[in-house]
This record gives structure tokens, C-alpha cells and sequence, in this order.
């Protein structure tokens, strides 16, 4: 779990990292974090499942999650009851889009994707300047690709054969080759198939939610030339459909973030900050 405080012009003046244990250990360490710096608001930009329904019961919820003592957790009123302050809540993933979008590769763009390609693999979506929620919040990861023909490693993912976190996650190359995708950097058959699978997702998100830009993170994407690659897959897969100004320059369209490793506290401040001015 990443704490920092920072103020409206995302300048962050103090970050903590604590290891995610139990809720009872995890949070009292945040509270104890956040309690001295007398912070005007909260922002939280949550792993999921989580209920985003703003007049549901269980708003603020962490879900169905796998982690330890999360399950149902009210993470959002735990926070708001020890804190005293109103709090901004969305999905991880689409707080690394709206830090992003507030400060780094998506500033000038109003629908736009974040994808994390990591451990596992997970979206965010803005369509025309709104986060997408809709029945839940998007769980793009486990969107269904067709296999490459010959491919029949086993998939990461428990509930899919053949999802997109399933076949190209972090995950899904450590059980495939038995190492680490780090060390996997020159391996020609690895990046084949990854950018093949990658782009294959790329494009079904291209026709299904026409983004003006596609900002690819997460461990994975730090192999080297993997980026481009993807462009190339995507490319191909495209198959000339449509035609327009940002899918000509690919290098302009799928690109890595601008902000290292900071897009989800700076989005966690944008959430904090949209509290405030609410
Ligand atoms: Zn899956």
C-alpha cells in the first residue's frame, strides 16, 4: 500500500509503502501515517474489486478479492470514520489513468485507456473525460483472445483457458518459460508471442472504445523494444480497418507512461482534490 501526502498541484511531499498484511495491521499503519499531517481529504485508488455505487450499501466495499482479511472490508468508511475527512474512491487502475491524465501522457486527450501489465493485467477507462464504471468497473484484463495457433500453455488466470491476463500477464510468462519476464529481455519467441496477444487486446479495445491514446504500464513493458513490437502487432492486426491521424503514428498512440512509478498516488490526489471542489 503507497501513502503519500501532496497537494493540489501534485507536488508530493511524503511517501510511505506498507506491506498489504490484514486490514487490522495495514490500516491502523496508514491511519498512523495520515493522522499528524491533518489532511483535507483522502484519495483512494484501490485494488478490486470494489463497489464504486455511489447510493449502494456496501459503497467504498473491497469486494470478492482472493487477499486475506479484504474481502468485504468497508475501506472507504474505515478511512473517512478514523481520518475525519471526505474521501475519493475508484479502481487502481483508473487512478493511474487520472494521474495521467491530469499530469502526464494523457493531459490533452478526454478518452483514453491505462492498461497495467504486471502480476496480473488491469484497465482504466476514460470516455470523454469521465472514469468508466458502469455495472462495476472494467475488468479488461480478462477480456477473451483468440490463441496464436501452436500455443498451448497453460493460462495464469483460474477462471479463463485463454484471457488476456491468462496468456501475457507477468504471471502467465513465469509459468510458460519458467522465469521471470526480466530475464526473458532478448528472447525472440517471449516477445513474439507477447506483443502478438497484447496487440490483439489493444485492438479489440480500439474498435470496441475508440481511445485517442493507449498508455501501457506495469513490469512487463519494462523489456526492452517490447513497446515497439506492440505497435507493429497492432499494426498488422489492425489491418488498415480504420484510418485515422492517431493510428497513423503509432509511437503517438500506444506509449509508456510519463510519470515512472508515481500515476497512482498523483491520481489518488486528483481524487482528493475532486472531494474538495465536489
Ligand atoms: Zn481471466
Amino acid at each position: 500500500m503507497v501513502c503519500a501526502v501532496g497537494d493540489e498541484k501534485g507536488h508530493v511531499e511524503k511517501k510511505a509503502v506498507f506491506p498489504t498484511q490484514t486490514p487490522h495491521d495495514t490500516m491502523k499503519k496508514m491511519i498512523d501515517f495520515f493522522l499528524p499531517e491533518r489532511i483535507e481529504a483522502l484519495g483512494i485508488a484501490c485494488f478490486g474489486p470494489i463497489d464504486l455505487h455511489r447510493t449502494s450499501k456496501t459503497y467504498g466495499y473491497i469486494t470478492t478479492t482472493p487477499k486475506k482479511g479484504w474481502e468485504n472490508y468497508p475501506i472507504l468508511p474505515e478511512f473517512e470514520k478514523a481520518l475525519g475527512v471526505k474521501a475519493g474512491f475508484d479502481t487502481d487502475v483508473n487512478g493511474a489513468l487520472l494521474g495521467e491524465k491530469t499530469w502526464g501522457a494523457a493531459r490533452d486527450v478526454d478518452n483514453c485507456m491505462y492498461i497495467t501489465i504486471g502480476t496480473g493485467i488491469g484497465a482504466g477507462i476514460m470516455t470523454e473525460g469521465r472514469l468508466l464504471h458502469g455495472m462495476l468497473h472494467p475488468e479488461a484484463g480478462h477480456i477473451l483472445l483468440g490463441r496464436r495457433a501452436g500455443d498451448d500453455g497453460k493460462s495464469s488466470c483460474p477462471y479463463h483457458e485463454n484471457c488476456f491476463e491468462g496468456l501475457a500477464s507477468g504471471s502467465a510468462i513465469r509459468l510458460r518459460y519458467a522465469r521471470d519476464a526480466k530475464t526473458l529481455a532478448g528472447d525472440e519467441a517471449c516477445m513474439e508471442l507477447e506483443s502478438h496477444y497484447i496487440g490483439q487486446a489493444l485492438v479489440n479495445f480500439i474498435f470496441t472504445l475508440s481511445p485517442q491514446r493507449i498508455i501501457l504500464g506495469g513490469g512487463v513493458m519494462h523489456m526492452p523494444g517490447l513497446i515497439h513490437r506492440i505497435r507493429e502487432s497492432v499494426g498488422r492486426q489492425l489491418a488498415g480497418y480504420i484510418r485515422t491521424g492517431e493510428l497513423q503514428d503509432l509511437a503517438s498512440y500506444i506509449v509508456l507512461p510519463a510519470l515512472g512509478d508515481n500515476q497512482g498516488i498523483l491520481g489518488a490526489l486528483e481524487l482528493a482534490k475532486q472531494v474538495i471542489n465536489a
